[in-house]
């Protein structure tokens, strides 16, 4: 669902771990490390938490889904961004359709391949 958090679009950050070699295939509802609040990301891909204030790009920032021992980047392969995303878009109703096509594309714009 689309909400709005300092005037700008957002949804609840859910995801897959991006890590590249991650084996957890669970979607997680991220939240930030030491806030415990859950985060948001907008369409062009900024990851916010409403606590700290917190506002990173998806591809600056680093994840820690337990899997592994570290905080590692998250991958820049497109397959694997849309299957980390699919929860996500299959939440939406036809208002967040165009939400999630903006950030699926603004996100594969910036991988490698
Ligand atoms: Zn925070
Ligand atoms: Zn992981």
């Amino acid at each position: 669902m689309v909400e709005y958090y300092n005037g700008e679009e957002v949804m609840q950050f859910i995801s897959k771990c991006p890590v590249d070699g991650c084996t957890n295939t669970k979607d997680i509802n991220w939240e930030h490390t030491g806030c415990s609040l859950k985060e948001y990301i907008n369409d062009e891909g900024y990851i916010m938490c409403p606590n700290c204030n917190k506002k990173i790009h998806f591809f600056d920032d680093r994840f820690n889904c337990g899997f592994h021992e570290n905080y590692k980047p998250p991958t820049r392969n497109s397959q694997r961004i849309i299957v980390s995303f699919a929860l996500l878009g299959r939440l939406q109703s036809s208002g967040g359709k165009k939400f999630i096509r903006k950030l699926l594309n603004s996100l594969i714009d910036q991988c490698d391949d």
